[in-house]
């Protein structure tokens, strides 16, 4: 079998931002374009899909742009990088849909058809009260070309209907297999507005077709689309492509993936503070496996591992717990300095980080004290306002551990005073190595279980951040510095 040159292509309407199953289905077919054991070399495009006017938003186009550099997936050709099949906008490509439009007109492959809407809206409904799948009657489809003419110079509304063989329709999907279809069920499709408003399934055909699309890879929601688009190939008389439907996207409840169960739009992940590395991570598990337990991968691992054929049939299940975890992964793996960049603009934003009043070095120490936590980068603030405040604001009762009485905590908080004042050289170890000591001491002197650390070092770890969860209270004070450690310690004491 010749191998042909591999081509795919990811092909968005620009109607709304770009949801989570639009970026797996740009994944999908980048990795499957970069795979080398399948093609290696092979090309992906991007496409804008802009022909509904009304709909098509220059910003959505930016945003899906942005969103997919943001995660690191590369096209080889598309509007922002020409190539030999460019334009890539469809609007940019009207003359080239007339001139085929034109051809299935002279063919007698489409027909002008002046049904008006309420008259087909009329018989939609009596055909569904009869309990038949709704179709278009055919009513047009044989009008004299006379007739035709006339309409149309009088400038009588009109759409372009291309004919539906009344036959089945077979192809193999590469994830789905034998796939039949009876296309006379379908109805003669609707192709075109009028020959400068051509519409989706005829712009489809034509743009796979001269940009040599080789496996059109996309969501199962267009499955149902591919018969139609099959017999418009065949009217022009193309080859159509090969194709892969990937699994619907679904919410836990296995309904579909939609806004009412949590985000959609990629953006707003963006926004939340998830990486790309863990995001992309995440996608490729949304209906594909390495065959394998193996749930760890990189992009470029990805591209080495990734195979159509292990793309699953069943919906892949949106499991934002997964994707928490592998963003926590993520978050921990990055190089210390990079953190601290990816985490400041939420700092910033929050009003905490004001510029000059903490040193880089300082910064990146809260940040690494905190990023075991951080399942998504926006949490920092949460994590780490206690560092940036001058006061702070929690329960007294916060202070207490296990069955300690105000007079305890309070004792452990002065001891935790003179302990700390004695230190003279301030550093993480140093303030570890006393505070043990002074633990033991400390129940020693107030008959506590012995190897329980908490009575003394709870109430100094509330005392220096006000929270139920923080780093330990010896890397807190490390980064707070011994004056403004004793600081919060008085204030603690205060409150007993
Ligand atoms: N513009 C279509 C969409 O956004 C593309 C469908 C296809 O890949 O054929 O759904």
């Amino acid at each position: 079998m010749a191998t042909k040159n591999i081509r795919v292509r990811f092909a968005p309407s620009p109607t709304g931002p770009l949801h989570v199953g639009g970026a797996r289905t740009a994944l999908f077919n980048y990795l499957f374009a970069k795979n080398p054991h399948g093609a290696g070399k092979g090309k992906f495009i991007l496409r804008i899909e802009d022909t509904d006017k009304e709909r098509s938003e220059l910003k959505w186009v930016q945003e899906i742009i942005n969103e997919l550099k943001w995660l690191g997936i590369e096209w080889d050709e598309g509007p922002d990088i020409d190539g030999a099949s460019g334009p890539y906008k469809q609007s940019q490509r009207m003359e080239i849909y007339e001139k085929y439009l034109k051809q299935l007109l002279q063919e007698d492959k489409a027909y002008y058809c002046f049904c008006a809407q309420e008259e087909l809206e009329d018989k939609r409904q009596e055909q569904m009260a009869r309990g038949v799948a709704p179709k278009y009657d055919g009513k047009c489809s044989h009008l004299s070309s006379e007739l035709v003419k006339k309409n149309l110079a009088e400038g009588k509304p009109a759409v372009i209907r291309f004919r539906i063989a009344n036959k089945k329709v077979k192809f193999k999907d590469l994830v789905r297999g034998e796939i039949e279809f009876d296309a006379g069920l379908l109805g003669d499709v609707v192709i075109a507005k009028d020959l400068n408003a051509p519409l989706y399934h005829f712009t489809v055909v034509v743009d796979d077709y001269l940009m040599q699309i080789s496996h059109v890879i996309r969501g199962e929601e267009h499955l149902s689309n591919t018969p139609r688009q099959i017999l418009i190939y065949r009217a022009l008389g193309f080859e159509h492509p090969e194709y892969a439907h990937l699994p619907l996207l679904l919410n836990p409840d296995r309904s579909k993936l939609s806004k009412r169960h949590g985000d959609v739009a990629l953006a707003d992940y963006h926004k939340q503070g998830y990486l790309p590395e863990a995001i992309i991570n995440f996608m490729a598990l949304l209906g594909w496996n390495p065959g394998t337990e193996r749930e760890v991968f990189t992009l470029s691992q990805l591209v080495k591992e990734f195979s159509i054929e292990k793309a699953q049939k069943g919906g892949a299940v949106f499991n934002i717990k997964r994707l928490d975890f592998l963003n926590s992964l993520y978050i921990r793996e990055k190089a210390p300095e990079k953190l601290v960049l990816l985490c400041a603009p939420y700092l910033k934003a929050a009003g905490l980080l004001v510029k000059g009043q903490i040193s880089d070095d300082k910064l990146q120490k809260i940040v690494e004290v905190s990023k075991q936590r951080m399942k998504k980068l926006s949490e920092i603030v949460e994590l780490t306002d206690f560092f940036f405040k001058d006061k702070l604001n929690y329960e007294k009762n916060l202070l207490k551990w296990d069955k300690m009485k105000d007079e305890d905590i309070k004792g452990a908080l002065l001891l935790c005073d003179k302990i700390l004042s004695n230190i003279k050289i301030w550093d993480a170890k140093k303030v570890e190595e006393v505070l043990f000591e002074g633990a033991a001491e400390f129940n020693k002197q107030k008959g506590f279980p012995e190897k329980n650390r908490g009575f003394l070092l709870w109430p100094l770890r509330v005392a220096l951040s006000g929270k139920e969860f923080s780093p330990s209270p010896f890397e807190i004070a490390d980064i707070l510095g011994k004056e403004n450690t004793l600081a919060r310690i008085a204030e603690a004491i205060k409150k007993l």
